[in-house]
């Protein structure tokens, strides 16, 4: 079986050792299995943040840590209408709808007194459903667009279930009801001046480049029950997952996301090899 992994790291800072140790993890599977490839994906969705400037400084970083991909990079920029179609393919069955409500319209109406202890879900709290009915075609050019899951869950003739072979979450993951209403709920699938946000664009990418096997970090292991519903809707391959730890300092604390005391570039400044980096993400020698 053909083994392809990816990293899709955002251009909109530096590259950190949080992300070394997901590229490096990636591409040593790449590397370890007989023809396996490795893929580079820019998610640079959110046009308003991505900066050309760190896309670069993101090639020479991976390519300074001894990674080299096999195809030519996916910006999903040059992607737009791939998400478009693939949301008109949701809207066509009538599974998305349009959303204005702000974040504090959804806090307000989460903690309502007739409502249950709000819950959080992979982007914050678990939408409530104002909007939820709404057509298409009244769509404004400031909503977002958001799923609607019990259609979604009713769309489909029996809930897909995923495979995970990191040591964390190892095993099969059926998707239930529940976890997909109580856990993920109306996520948004768009947002205003975005072709699509996040969770549509890596369902349609993995496809696209059809990755084998998700390596990613752990904070992204809620939001993948959302990644196989939408794959399963949109009726295209969902790949294999790997969600690794995220690496933590000497005190145990997870790193940052964005920690640019921890860039990349700023070790390379100060005359780290790459063997360095390796060791202190905790990785054998390449
Ligand atoms: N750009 C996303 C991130 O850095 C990629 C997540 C993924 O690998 O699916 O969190």
């Amino acid at each position: 079986m053909i083994f392809r992994t990816r990293f899709a790291p955002s251009p909109t800072g530096p590259l950190h050792l949080g992300h070394a140790y997901s590229a490096l993890l990636a591409h040593d599977h790449a590397r370890r299995t007989p023809g396996g490839q490795f893929l580079l994906r820019i998610d640079d969705i959110d046009q308003s943040r991505a900066r050309k400037e760190w896309e670069q400084q993101i090639y020479q970083d991976l390519a300074w840590l001894g990674i080299t991909w096999d195809a030519p990079p996916r910006r999903e920029s040059d992607h737009l209408a791939e998400y478009q179609a693939a949301l008109q393919c949701l809207a066509d069955r009538g599974l998305i709808y349009p959303c204005s409500c702000s974040r504090r319209d959804i806090r307000e109406a989460a903690s309502a007194p007739q409502e249950r202890t709000p819950r959080q879900g992979p982007d914050g709290l678990i939408y409530p459903g104002i909007c939820r009915g709404r057509a298409m075609s009244d769509m404004r050019e400031s909503d977002a667009i958001r799923l609607d899951m019990r259609k979604a869950i009713d769309s489909l003739s029996a809930l897909p279930s995923f495979r995970e072979i990191g040591d964390l979450h190892k095993g099969t993951h059926a998707l239930t009801t529940n976890t997909l209403c109580c856990g993920i709920g109306d996520a948004v699938l768009a947002r205003p001046q975005m072709g699509a946000s996040y969770h549509l664009s890596v369902v349609v990418d993995d496809a696209a480049q059809r990755i084998t096997h998700a390596i990613r970090g752990a904070d992204l292991f809620a939001a993948t029950a959302l990644h196989r519903l939408l794959a399963a809707l949109l009726d295209v391959a969902s790949p294999v997952y790997l969600h690794h730890d995220l690496i933590r300092d000497a005190a145990g604390k997870r790193l940052a996301k964005r920690d640019d005391a921890r860039a990349i570039r700023l070790y390379r400044s100060e005359g780290a090899t790459p063997e360095d980096i390796r060791r202190m993400v905790g990785l054998p020698p390449a």
